[in-house]
């Protein structure tokens, strides 16, 4: 049988447990002497509520949730000569994604004027900032974080109000040590990942390296040009004796060619009068195509037909010798015909 309700009764229960689990811890941590600052708890341990007696004893670094956000701080890493290395490389990434546009950049030049991938202005208006975090999840290089610290009324003079509001570099600032002791989850796997990708460009380098030595392991093991083998296997550069004779002959082929293109353009040349008046014979779309052998073969052939009809004619007017000849009709045929 479901009992409706048994969520609510669990949950009353639990609460009831803890309102006096913190009276019994807290009894015995002051040791039943009365109220005191060391005696309150400050980190949830599930044994009571947690309190502090604020503002005279304020919570200490890291014991808020990782993800309370405050305003943005910029990390830099600790060198070992007490140098800053800032992380910031003041892509500007974070002034464009800035919702209510509160960020200002001025990026460092060397001596000669050349930009330096460092901050040398960094302002962030708090103002104007609302707390969304958006800069610190775009920032490329893990340089933005958003900071815990809360306590930030100001108490000096009027004048200097609303300049307080104005955050550089030297209130933005804070080292890696702060920020794992703020965010040790996020600090940690961010580590992580920075070891990671580290190791994994090294293997990428280093798997570089072997494949050029093993390449050029195989360069040297592979045996030399056979002096013997055929001349198309081995690619050599020809030389400049080679590339001239070469160059001449085909010259020389070349003009073969061009001299035999220009005979047979000129017996074509000489042959066009008889082409043009055969061409009211039926042999006229022939003609263009016709190679020289062809064209003398047409010519002998009907030069043989003219000769024939010649005697024959000849014998006709001797078997009639009152038939008139007409030698003139004849030399117009043999004319036609070839
Ligand atoms: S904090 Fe990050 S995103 Fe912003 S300028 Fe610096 S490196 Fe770029
Ligand atoms: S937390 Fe948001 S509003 Fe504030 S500086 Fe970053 S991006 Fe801008």
């Amino acid at each position: 049988m479901k009992l409706y309700g048994a969520s609510v009764v669990k949950g009353l229960l639990y609460t009831l447990k803890t309102f006096v689990n913190t009276y019994i811890e807290d009894f015995k941590r002051m040791g039943g002497k009365g109220t005191s600052f060391e005696g309150s708890r400050t980190v949830y341990d599930e044994k009571g509520v947690c309190t502090v007696m604020y503002p005279e004893q304020p919570m200490p670094v890291g014991s808020t949730y990782e993800r309370f956000r405050v305003l943005p701080m910029l990390i830099y890493d600790e060198q070992p000569n007490g140098e800053k290395d800032v992380r910031c490389t003041s892509c500007g990434i974070c002034a464009k994604v800035c919702p209510p546009q509160c960020i200002w950049i001025v990026q460092e030049t060397d001596a000669s004027g050349k930009p330096v991938p460092k901050p040398q202005d960094f302002q962030i208006d708090t103002a104007v900032c609302m707390n969304c975090g958006l800069c610190t999840e775009f920032c490329p290089f893990d340089a933005i974080k958003m900071d815990h610290k809360f306590e930030l009324t100001y108490t000096g003079d009027r004048d200097g109000r609303y300049d307080s509001y104005l955050y550089g570099l030297d209130k933005l600032l804070q080292p890696t040590s702060y920020y794992a002791a703020t965010h040790p989850q996020a600090n940690a796997a961010e580590e992580a990942a920075r070891l990671a990708e580290a190791e994994a460009k090294k293997a990428k380098e280093e798997a570089k390296k072997a494949a050029a030595a093993a390449k050029a392991a195989a360069a040297a093991a592979a045996p030399a040009p056979d002096d013997d083998a055929p001349e198309k296997s081995v690619k050599k550069p020809m030389s400049d004796e080679e590339k001239a004779a070469l160059k001449e002959a085909a010259q020389k082929k070349a003009a073969e060619m061009l001299a035999k293109k220009q005979a047979a353009a000129a017996e074509a040349a000489s042959s066009e009068p008889s082409d043009s008046q055969g061409a009211a014979t039926d042999e006229k779309p022939a003609k263009k195509v016709m190679t020289p052998e062809e064209k003398a073969a047409l010519k002998e052939a009907a030069q043989k037909k003219a000769a024939e009809l010649l005697a024959q004619k000849q014998a006709a007017a001797e078997a009639s010798p009152e038939a008139p000849a007409d030698p003139a009709v004849q030399d117009d045929k043999v004319e036609g015909a070839v």
